[in-house]
């Protein structure tokens, strides 16, 4: 099957989204829909011994379940979940020890940004950032102490596609005992599968598209090694930041249609991506889907395609900006991204005020981009909005 140049899309995904970690035999009543697990305690046969289950911090069976399916989509061997993406962050920063070093790629989601500047710092974790499509950056900003690099492809708000397998490559060449973290949010594992170029963990804000119906927040990572497993386990346990499990029942139900969500978020805002290119008032379009793209190659060697997230400038000011994002109808003027509904941002007064105003400005994020997170609504009403708004405001 061709994928327009793009890696083919994953054979069996829907099928494992739908299976894996669901056998109705693990539940007494058989049901084929895993039952949400509210206890906190379970019943032991004799002091000490439990069969799977002893408090609800350590381990549920919602959560369990929810954690199984997820490991399969990534093809790793453990997924562990947390109550949000930014609580699963912390936790992997906390797999490090005081005076070591994190590599981040520079334009991260805000909150990652902040967490890693404003907090991580504090407790003596060096962080630098770095411009990750520029491989020789990385290998210069690699330090003696360096034991963790994170990354995010496409990055936000500027959708700049990393190499993950050149960056890996690099990495371990260096020292086989730098962790590799890719925040895979903006494409899932139907799109992009970074364990399989060598990442060791895969991060998720579940918030977004996996869960795709902005009704939970919650986060996960993923590995293949069992060694890092154990101490993501226990950092899940005794950092204490796990997810309810209402909401890894919702997570789970919603990875049953990741595939029919991804396969529209893709096809739709690839088809607008393309209009907005030929608009006379939009001067660049940021999207990893279009042959324009500067690492439009990159993103065909490692993604099935790209999702619904992308940014635009436009040839006015924040006016124009604040004018076009008012005037929408369609689209609803928000943070977040990866819903069913349509999304439109600034990045600059919202998902990013956070971000030093000097990263801000060598980035790029100006009053005029926009991002846009195109749901799953008909293609042409929202093609139809962007063209009201944008008539509305110049
Ligand atoms: C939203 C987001 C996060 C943070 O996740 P929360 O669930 O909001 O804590 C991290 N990375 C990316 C790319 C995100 O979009």
């Amino acid at each position: 099957m061709d994928n327009q140049g793009f890696l083919k899309d994953k054979v069996g995904f829907a099928t494992i989204a739908i299976h894996a970690g669901q056998d109705p035999e693990k539940w007494n009543s058989a049901a084929v829909v895993p039952p949400i697990v509210t206890s906190t305690t379970f019943k032991q046969p004799a002091p000490a011994e439990h069969t799977g289950f002893e408090y609800g911090r350590s381990g549920n069976p919602s959560r369990n379940t929810l954690e199984e399916c997820l490991a399969a989509l990534d093809g790793g061997s453990h997924a562990v979940t947390f109550a949000s993406g930014l609580a699963t962050t912390n936790t992997l920063v906390a797999l490090l020890n005081k005076g070591d070093h994190v590599l981040s790629s520079d334009d991260v989601y805000g909150g990652t940004n902040r967490l890693f500047r404003n907090v991580s710092t504090r407790q003596g974790i060096e962080v630098s950032f770095t411009d990750f499509t520029d491989i020789n950056k990385v290998k210069n900003a690699i330090q003696d102490n360096t034991k963790m690099i994170w990354l995010e492809t496409p990055t936000n708000p500027l959708l700049k596609v990393v190499d993950i397998a050149a960056v890996v490559k690099l990495v371990k060449s260096i020292r086989g005992d730098i962790l590799v973290v890719v925040d895979n949010t903006f494409l899932t594992c139907y799109l992009q599968r970074p364990l399989e170029f060598g990442a060791d963990i895969v991060m998720y804000s579940l918030t977004k598209y996996m869960n795709g119906h902005s009704d939970v927040i919650m986060g996960a990572a993923i590995v293949k090694d069992s060694a890092l497993n154990d101490k993501l386990r226990f950092l899940q346990n005794a950092m204490g930041a796990v997810p309810s499990p209402f909401d890894c029942y919702l997570i789970n139900r919603s990875l049953k249609t990741l595939a029919l969500r991804m396969e529209r978020h893709r096809t739709s805002s690839l088809a607008i991506a393309k209009w907005l290119q030929k608009h006379p008032k939009i001067t660049e379009v940021m999207h990893p889907g279009l042959p324009t793209h500067p690492q439009y190659e990159i993103a065909k060697k490692q993604t099935s395609g790209h999702s619904g997230v992308f940014s635009f400038n436009h040839s006015g000011g924040l006016k124009e900006s604040r004018k076009f994002l008012m005037s929408l109808k369609v689209f609803t003027l928000a943070e977040s991204l990866g819903g069913y509904e349509s999304l439109a941002e600034l990045p600059l007064l919202m998902t990013h005020a956070s971000v030093p105003a000097e990263q801000r400005a060598e980035l790029g994020i100006t009053e005029s981009l926009v991002r846009l997170s195109v749901g799953l609504e008909d293609t042409e009403d929202l093609i139809e909005d962007l063209k009201q708004a944008l008539d509305a405001s110049f």
